[in-house]
């Protein structure tokens, strides 16, 4: 969701950038294609890095906790109960439970409710990479689209309008996702989109007329 605004926001402002720089069509939609690319990378390789580090973490915990458990077995199912019994669980009960489930699979218990590591929860470096590239490439589309298919003198226009609309579904989305009110997380979000392509047709304007 945050990187198809990213993808929506930094793409469609670069184009209309660049557009209101100069008029060579075959240049604005370069520019389209080379955003959506490089801000994607740059998606993919942030999140790895973050992802990634969290997994050392993740890693690093587990080898702690699987060699207490080894050195200490009898402490660790003290622990693992005091945790059950701090969840509203009567003392004899949760040694019983935590015995059991030690039984059945010691590091998998720990992990669990003492580390809060789940399964479906844990850090994937990869599959966090390709889903925020992805993200971000669905949200960059339509403005390299619209120069691909639009005549020049309607780009700018179109895309403005296009960017707008999707920042306000994108926002109430999100906000609705949230809990919090619909229309002020889309004016919120739509806002800075306004505020990001009127920056840079300014600044490629006043680029285009110091260098053209
Ligand atoms: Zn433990």
């Amino acid at each position: 969701m945050l990187g198809a605004n990213d993808g929506l926001i930094s793409t469609s402002s670069l184009v209309v950038g660049v557009a209101a720089a100069q008029s060579d069509h075959h240049a604005v939609l370069l520019s389209g294609i080379a955003g959506m690319a490089a801000g994607s990378l740059s998606m993919a390789a942030g999140e790895y890095v973050s992802v990634s580090s969290q997994a050392d973490t993740e890693k690093a915990d587990l080898a702690l906790e699987r060699a207490e458990l080894k050195a200490a077995p009898e402490a660790e199912k003290k622990e693992l109960a005091q945790i059950y019994v701090s969840r509203g669980v009567d003392p004899e009960t949760a040694y019983k439970v935590a015995g059991q489930m030690m039984d059945h699979d010691a590091l998998g218990a720990h992990a669990r409710d003492e580390l809060g590591i789940h399964e479906q929860t844990r850090a994937r470096p990869l599959q966090a990479a390709v889903a925020s590239a992805a993200s971000f490439a669905a949200g960059a589309l339509p403005a390299p689209l619209l120069v691909a298919f639009l005549a020049p003198r309607w780009i700018t226009a179109a895309i403005a309008a296009v960017t707008i609309v999707l920042l306000f579904v994108l926002g109430s989305v999100a906000a609705e996702l949230g809990g919090a009110p619909r229309w002020r997380g889309a004016l919120r979000v739509a806002f800075w989109g306004v505020l990001a392509m009127a920056c840079t047709i300014l600044i490629g304007r006043w680029f285009g007329t110091v260098t053209g």
